[in-house]
């Protein structure tokens, strides 16, 4: 393999290098079929077989209980915007929103095409129970903040978990729905995993059109049309990689250390400061800028001929931002750590 970076993107990420050898591999030829993965049916055995690890998968390393469907979706998180209130926000509802960062405002723009919106500022608000549901975000991807707990609701609660889904154990039981886009910690992009209450999908009233409704990937095991075929065997392999360290609990411990290293020499080294509040740092996402404004562009520079690419913060928040996921090695952590300190000493 030639990756030779520290990979710090926010997304599309890292992957493991043998996720990135055994997704090559099964382009050039799936397990001795003669066909590459690009080329095979959707419907044959071989990708039945991958569509059903997948999802074994997904419930195994989340604990997903039989009581909820596995969704493969295309669209990315944002379509998910446009779909939960097309599916669960009836005419005579209101939704509740988390206004918790920029792709919580985007969340909340899109439900409001569909109906009546309120935004609460706080994940401990109190919902009524007769709300279509309660929106939130549990990683703010931009922002660099991070739900520790998730709030206790009598109203459906929806969760958007694309920056930090198998980052932690979770118990899928609190929710309703929970979504994520792949490319943040589960595989390239173009595949959506949607975990959902069966129950809540047998209570949408809303008529939408098929390739819209929940319960029609559920019908169909996913393929109502084409599934992403290759970003689903991408993440096949790299849910594979993560059962085999452990899965969810040691991620979580070796997560929890990378981030406390990173924060740790936020906090000693004069020359940098976090952007968000101690107790709401996320442990995927770390956000951070330099007291001097002026030197950032030079330390990107400098982090670049070290190796160290994908810091730079998002480009309405400045500064840098430096992610995280499952598979960034501690040792890229240590690498940037190492920078910020040589960078003044120079
Ligand atoms: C990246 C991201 C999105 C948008 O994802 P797409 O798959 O690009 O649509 C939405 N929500 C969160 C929390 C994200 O990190």
């Amino acid at each position: 393999m030639s990756q030779t970076k520290h990979n710090f993107g926010a997304g599309p990420c890292i992957l493991p290098p043998v996720v990135l050898e055994g997704s090559a591999e099964a382009v050039r030829e799936l397990d001795g079929s003669g066909l590459s993965l690009l080329e095979i049916s959707h419907r044959s055995p071989a990708f039945s077989a991958v569509i059903f690890e997948t999802e074994k998968l997904v419930r195994e390393l989340l604990q997903v209980p039989d009581t909820y469907s596995v969704l493969f979706l295309q669209g990315g998180a944002s379509m998910q915007f446009a779909m939960i209130p097309m599916n669960f926000l009836g005419s005579e509802q209101t939704a509740y929103y988390l206004d918790g960062g920029y792709f919580g405002k985007k969340a909340i723009s899109e439900a409001k095409v569909t109906g009546q919106v309120k935004v609460v500022d706080k994940a401990d608000a109190l919902i009524p129970k007769e709300a279509a549901y309660f929106h939130i975000t549990s990683n703010n991807t931009i922002e660099g903040t991070q739900l520790p707990v998730f709030p206790v609701t009598l109203a459906p609660l929806v969760c958007d978990m694309s920056s930090d889904i198998f980052s932690r154990p979770v118990d899928i039981t609190q929710f309703d729905l929970v979504y994520a886009g792949a490319q943040k910690n589960m595989g390239p992009a173009g595949m959506t995993l949607v975990i959902a209450r069966n129950s809540f999908l047998d209570s949408i009233r809303n008529k939408v059109h098929a390739i819209l409704d929940y319960r029609v990937y559920r019908e169909h095991g996913s393929m109502y049309n084409t599934p992403p075929v290759f970003a689903i065997y991408a993440a096949m392999l790299n849910l594979r990689w993560l059962k085999s360290r452990g899965g969810v609990k040691f991620t979580q411990l070796e997560n929890r250390a990378k981030a406390q290293l990173l924060y740790d020499e936020i906090d000693r080294n004069p020359l940098f400061y976090g952007l968000a509040k101690k107790e709401e740092r996320s442990v995927m996402n770390v956000t951070f800028k330099m007291h001097d404004a002026g030197k950032e562009k030079d330390f990107l520079a400098f982090c670049e001929q070290r190796g160290i690419v994908g810091i730079a913060g998002y480009r309405t928040v400045g500064g840098f931002r430096a992610s995280l996921y499952n598979a960034l090695p501690y040792e890229s952590v240590q690498a940037l750590v190492k920078g910020m300190q040589d960078y003044g000493n120079n």
